[in-house]
Parts: structure tokens; sequence; C-alpha cells
């Protein structure tokens, strides 16, 4: 009898999913690996070892609980599903809405000229059976409800208010936040200078993971950084021990050190669950709830937990939202018309002294990870304040990062990092060397002095800083904290004026260009 194919994408790795059949008996399972998703971009070796392995082990892990399964590989996912569709006679398709822009309308075509010949079924990737805490709809519906014609603009602490409102997470029993406020930002701020980080879970490659290794070492199209150590969960029961290690051992000072910045500290005290969390091993309703369970057994304080459930309930959601709402003229909108190309550094860390920018980009070449604010003070800082194309900036994110996937990197790249999409941003996080040298230990061992702005060895990040402010003075005056600051910049003579503008552009022209010749396929499926 012909019985359903169920679909599970390379990101939907967990047996609550509705892409996975609810016993053995009601469909059999397909996992495709696709080559024009292998080669779309020069792909970071350890994340490709990661998504093929985890979908490895996945399917492995089906069929030891008597899940009929294959693995097909094929030119695109669409083909290994037709493959499938002959091979076990299905009835129909099921699946989850595709993650990415670039499978949605490949499946969208598939079902118009009839690709598999059978049904395909869709289910939100949000929701009961999905991977968000919320379906697209109801993400949808809020963001038509709350944009302003005078100010179409989506906020984010709108949005988040609305999230812990609605699950009632760090709520009291008045309906007002925990501690008076929703957030506690400003407490999650301190720089580490004279603290350690506890050392960071890692999980020993299996023979499953090898076998992956040894594929990436000969993969077949272009590929950036180390392949090993790799030290990456590739199962359920590695995420969460990920997990468990990360509330036994960081959740107390998570908070305290969020933004803060050190030399040989990749991981400081971060969660390293968001590869993880994206690839379905773990889902975001049991990490918010291992959070409101240690803030409410005093293990975790209310500001860390805070500023936790507000990157998953608040920012994890609200980037998988805009995206749908954005895509696909997010991949080329540039509203500061930024076009330098690319500088080299960001593939060969080798290539600039910069110690914050070499550091940051060494680490994840060897690491494939980042946190947050590497991700968006130094490294997007730089691009946004050199005027670096945001699109070149965003495949780099998109290949070289762990957790990157289309619908988390590009509103992240575009919106926070470049404000190349103004949809749900109000001021672009330009910063000069003052808040590196204040949040990380890079600049003391730097031949760049952070407090001069002119000079050979006046930072880099300086000049930059404060040409960007007078190239964008018109769009960032109507900020009033840039506008603020720009009277700084109006009280300097025009003599130190000059002279800063022209560092920066002297800066800009000796920038050294990617010259890797490597393309990039946004929609490859
Ligand atoms: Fe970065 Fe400038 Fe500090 Fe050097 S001095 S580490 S370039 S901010």
């Amino acid at each position: 009898m012909a019985r359903p194919l169920y679909f599970v994408g390379p990101w939907d790795l967990n047996r609550d999913l509705a892409c996975v059949p609810p016993d053995p008996q009601a469909g059999s399972v397909v996992l495709v690996e696709s080559e024009a998703k292998g080669r779309a971009l020069p792909w970071h070796k350890q994340k490709l070892v990661l998504v093929l392995s985890a979908m490895r082990h996945f399917a492995h892990e089906l069929e030891e609980a008597g899940y009929h399964v294959s693995i097909v590989r094929a030119k695109t996912y669409a083909e290994g599903l037709q493959k499938a569709v002959k091979k076990q006679r299905a009835s129909e398709i099921i699946a989850l809405m595709p993650r990415e822009y670039g499978l949605s309308r490949s499946f969208a075509q598939a079902v118009e000229q009839n690709t598999w010949g059978v049904p395909l079924t869709l289910h939100d990737d949000g929701g009961d059976g999905g991977h968000y805490l919320l379906t697209r709809e109801a993400f949808a519906e809020w963001a038509q409800r709350t944009q302003k014609k005078s100010d179409p603009r989506w906020r984010m602490d709108t949005f988040y208010r609305w999230m812990r409102q609605r699950t009632g997470w760090l709520m009291d029993d008045k309906g007002k936040p925990e501690g008076g406020k929703y957030s506690f930002d400003a407490e999650n701020r301190k720089p580490a200078k004279n603290e350690s980080p506890p050392s960071a879970p890692s999980f020993e490659p299996d023979a499953i993971t090898r076998k992956a290794m040894a594929q990436v070492k000969k993969w077949p199209s272009p590929t950036w950084g180390e392949l090993e150590p790799f030290r990456w969960p590739v199962t359920r029961a590695e995420a969460l021990q990920a997990l468990d290690a990360f509330f036994a051992q960081r959740a107390e000072k998570f908070g305290d050190y969020q933004d803060a910045m050190l030399g040989g500290e990749p991981f400081m005290w971060h969660t390293l669950i968001s590869s993880s969390l994206n690839l379905s091993l773990l889902h975001p309703q049991e990490v918010c709830e291992r959070v409101l369970e240690a803030q409410a057994n005093g293990t975790m304080p209310l500001a860390a937990a805070e500023g936790l459930l507000r990157q998953i309930m608040g920012w994890r959601e609200f980037m998988r939202g805009i995206y749908w709402q954005r895509v696909p003229q997010m991949r080329i909108t540039n509203t500061l018309k930024a076009h330098h190309p690319l500088p080299k550094f960001y593939w060969e860390p080798a290539e600039t002294d910069m110690n914050c920018v070499r550091t940051s980009v060494q680490q994840v070449h060897d690491t494939d990870y980042g946190h947050h604010i590497q991700r968006l003070m130094v490294l997007g800082n730089f691009a946004l304040i050199a005027g670096v194309d945001p699109h070149a900036l965003s495949h780099w994110f998109w290949a070289g990062f762990v957790d990157a996937y289309e619908w988390v990197e590009l509103p992240n790249v575009m919106g926070m990092a470049t404000f190349a999409d103004t949809s749900f941003t109000t001021k672009p996080y330009a910063a000069a060397a003052a808040y590196i040298d204040r949040m990380s230990d890079y600049c003391k061992s730097c031949p760049y002095n952070p407090k001069e702005r002119v000079g050979s060895d006046a930072c880099p990040f300086n000049a930059l800083f404060w040409a960007f402010m007078h190239r964008h003075r018109t769009r960032l005056e109507k900020n009033i904290r840039l506008k603020m600051l720009l009277r700084t910049w109006d009280k300097w003579d025009k003599k130190q004026r000059d002279a800063i503008l022209r560092r920066a552009r002297q800066l800009v022209k000796n920038l050294p260009v990617d010259d890797t010749g490597w393309t990039y396929e946004d929609d490859a499926a």
C-alpha cells in the first residue's frame, strides 16, 4: 500500500517535528544530501561535517526506532524527493515549511510543474510540531498589526514585550515583568578582563562523524576553515549534554559577561547551543523552560535569565519572522550604498594587523564560532564603517559560522550589522575603538593605539568611524544620540576633521581585497 513520504530537511532533526511520522507504520522518511547546496557557498569545513553527521545520526536513530529511512544524494533536494517518491511509490510528501527562501522557491516550482506526481503537504515550521515558538501566521499578524503608516519599522522591543506577555515567562501575577522591567540589557555589559571562563564542552567525533570528516577533506568545491578539532554536538543527546554543561558551569555569569571579549577565549560564558537549536536537536521551548527553572531555583540571576530568554524568544523568533517578511528584497537592499569589496582578511586573518579583527576571524576559521559581540561590534562594525558591500559580508557570515542559515544571518547582517535594511533597525551599530577597548583585552596586544585618530599607529576604527558619521550625517542625525556625537565632530577644527577623513580614505584604499574568486548561489537548494 502506498504510504506518505516524510521529508526531513537538514535542519529538522527532531522526532517531535511534524515532518517525522507519528509512528514507524505511518510512512517512510527521506533525508536528502543536495549537491547544489553543498557547493552553493565556500562552507566552513566544520559546518559541513556538522550537518552531514547530524543528519546521518538522526537517520540512524530513526532506523533504530523501527522507521524506514533513506538518505538520498541528488543534484537538488527536489530531485532527491523525486527519486524517493518513485522508489517507494509514495502517496504524498509531508514536510515542514522550508526554512530558507531558496528551498521554498524550489518546492513551489516542483508543485507547479508536478515534478513529484504526488501532492505536497507542508506543516508550519513554528508552533505545534514546528521548530519555532511562533507560527509564521502569528508573526505575520503581529507584523501587520504593529506596522504604523507614519513609521513602518518593526520594533524588536515591542515584539519581545508581546512574546513575554503571550507566554507569561518572567511575568508576575499582575502581568508585570519580573524585576520591574522587560530588559536588563544595561546590566549585561561588564568587561571580563580579570576573569577566566570555564572550559567549554567538546564532543569527540565518533565513526559517523569521522566518515563525514573524511568526505569533507575531499569536498569537490571550495571550503574554508579548519576541520579539526571538531567539537560540536551532532545528536540530541550531545546537545542536551551541552545544555546541561551551560547551566552547570556558565549560566551564573552569562549575563554579566554577555558582551565581553577576551583573546584566546572563543567561548566565554556563552551557551554554545545555537548550532543545536538551528538543527532542531534542541527546541527553543525546552531551552526557555530550563532558563526559567534556573532563575526560579536561584542558579541563574534574573538579569542573566532575562538576557538569554531575550536572545531565544526575542531575537531568534524576531529574526526568523522578519526574514520571511523581507526576503528576497532583503538580499539586495543597500540603504547606505556601501559597495567596497569584502576585505581579504575576512578569509585570511593574517592579512590584517588589527588585533580585534584578526583574532575574531582566526577564531571563526579555527572553531567555526564567534559570539554575538565579535560578530556585531568587531566584524560587522568594521565592514559597516569601512563601507563594505553588505551582501558580500552576508555571504561570509552564512558560509563561515556553525549556526548560520540564511533565515538568521541575513536579517542580522543586513539589518543589525550593516544597516543595509532598515525595516527593523533605528540606528547603525557603529563604534570606534573605545567600545572594543572597554569590552575586550584586544587593544593591549595591538600595534594600533585605540586613543589616536590620525597617524600611522592610530586605530583604523577611529578614523573610519568618524568618516562614516560624516558621510551619512543627514541620515544619522535623525537619531538623537548620534546627533549628539556629530556635535562633537563639529566642534573639532577643520584641519583635524580633514586629517581624519584623509586617514579614513587611505585606510579604505589600502584594504586588501578578497581575491578568492569564490562564487555564491543564494537560492541553491
Ligand atoms: Fe582593534 Fe583598534 Fe583595538 Fe587594535 S586598537 S584591537 S584595531 S580596536
